[in-house]
């Protein structure tokens, strides 16, 4: 439990780098007291003066209740949503009822999409099936091609045009406040998926509640870890030797699976870098909060989705051509019922699978394992019981070791 006021916000989660950058507590402020910088990082900012914190706020301290940076609130959202909490065995992958490879059927389709089309088909199911009346995804600045920007929409267009990851840390729920919408299907990286998930489990409350109930269903992402926007600048500037102001279109996944770093200038000049130098080069770039992060997938999120393929950085360097697929991760009601309206339309194809592992997911339980061990700050807490560790690898020997994934690929 936290003390009241925005102080607290500050002191527990900002000022110990443990913001993801989710901007929930902009939606949720009561008193429309924050907004996002526009920094590399972006970071929540009072609008009043510090000091006047205490006395503004008053009792209030929804923003540290709902907040996913320390506290991810995994344990009760659980209990809200599967009645009981993940086992020891379900610490990295989360309760959930079902796993499949998923293929979006339209070549359009999968011609935009970063691996199956998971995440774009499904919004698109959503949307024309009424469920929800608009969609929060992630798309480019219109003015500014190179930077990743959050967009709520009720256009296919737009959400396709909003296909394939954005590696780089966006904020997007504070578009939960639009008055225009009031059903909304979000799809987010898992820390987003956990502070709207702290949110839902406070639907009993007044401040609460209105913005709760426009939340109809959550897809998340696997993620490995973000990065800041600095690292898409140093690809565009240092490595292909192209200056911002001359990027017209730019997306980390373009063409054939896996997928290039694209750009290309206003004269129409394309430059492209393999994934796995994306890789190679955001490493220097990542936040504190995603590197200590305690999740691959959040495992509360309706349907998660990741690669089909286990493991891309491998894929992308040796060339491998792998059939895109998706792999969801079913975990509620609603998602099984989205999964099945795309089915009815003909939308997917999906295949049974079991999932192994992804190298996304090794990278971060090694990485989670190695900040419990080096014990000095404080980092996120784990989402369930982690096994006893009794090793732990550098990031570069998990990448070199792989995951065996010449066994998972005897799935497809
Ligand atoms: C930072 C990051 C790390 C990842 N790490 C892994 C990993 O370790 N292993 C793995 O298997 N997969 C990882 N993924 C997921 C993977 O890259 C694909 O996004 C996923 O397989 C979905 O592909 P798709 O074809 O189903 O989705 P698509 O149909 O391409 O749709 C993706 C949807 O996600 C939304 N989106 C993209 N980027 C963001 C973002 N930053 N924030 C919020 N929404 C976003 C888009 O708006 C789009 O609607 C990561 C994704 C991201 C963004
Ligand atoms: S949510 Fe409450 S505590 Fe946080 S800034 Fe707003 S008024 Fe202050
Ligand atoms: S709610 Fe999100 S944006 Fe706000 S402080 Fe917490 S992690 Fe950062
Ligand atoms: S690594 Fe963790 S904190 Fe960073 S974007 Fe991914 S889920 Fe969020």
């Amino acid at each position: 439990m936290y003390a009241a006021s925005f102080l607290s916000l500050k002191e527990n989660i900002i000022n110990n780098d443990l913001c993801t950058s989710c901007s929930l507590c902009v939606a949720a402020c009561p008193k429309e007291l924050l907004s996002m910088s526009h920094d590399a990082v972006p970071l929540p900012l009072f609008q009043e003066h510090i000091t006047a914190a205490a006395d503004v706020c008053g009792d209030c301290r929804l923003c540290s209740d709902i907040c996913p940076g320390y506290d991810t609130g995994t344990s009760e959202s659980e209990l809200r949503i599967f009645g009981r909490n993940r086992t020891e065995k379900e610490r990295w992958v989360g309760i959930h009822q079902s796993v499949h490879q998923l293929a979006a059927i339209d070549p359009a389709i999968i011609n935009k999409v970063a691996a199956g089309g998971a995440g774009t088909i499904l919004a698109i199911t959503a949307l024309e099936e009424k469920l929800v009346d608009a969609m929060i995804v992630v798309g480019r600045d219109e003015a500014s091609p190179w930077i990743p920007k959050a967009y709520i929409t009720d256009s296919i267009e737009k959400v396709i045009e909003c296909a394939q990851s954005s590696y780089c840390i966006t904020p997007n729920l504070e578009l939960l406040k639009d008055p225009r919408y009031n059903k909304i299907g979000i799809i987010g990286m898992p820390c987003q998926i956990q502070g709207v998930n702290k949110l839902l489990n406070l639907k009993h409350c007044p401040e609460a509640a209105s913005l709760a109930e426009k939340v109809v269903f959550t897809l998340e992402l696997g993620c490995a870890s973000s990065t800041s926007l600095e690292g898409t600048e140093h690809l565009i500037t240092s490595i292909l030797n192209v200056k911002l102001e001359d990027v017209a279109y730019m997306r980390y996944r373009d063409g054939e699976y896996p997928g290039k770093f694209v750009i290309r200038t206003k004269e129409g000049t394309e430059h492209a870098l393999p994934f796995y130098r994306l890789v190679e080069e955001f490493k220097k770039y990542k936040t504190f909060r995603c590197l200590s992060c305690p999740d691959w997938w959040s495992g509360i999120a309706d349907i998660s989705i990741a690669d089909g393929d286990p493991n891309i950085f491998d894929s992308s360097k040796t060339e491998r051509n792998t059939k895109p697929t998706s792999t969801v991760m079913v975990r509620t009601q609603i998602g099984q019922r989205l999964i099945q309206h795309a089915q009815q339309r003909s939308y997917i194809e999906l295949y049974p699978y079991y999932f192994e592992n992804n190298l996304g997911l090794e990278r971060k339980r090694q990485r989670y394992r190695s900040y419990v061990a080096a014990g000095h700050r404080v980092i996120p807490l784990p989402s369930g019981v982690d096994a006893d560790y009794t090793q732990i690898l550098s990031d570069d020997e998990v990448i070199r070791n792989g995951i065996g994934d010449e066994k998972a690929h005897q799935h497809k």
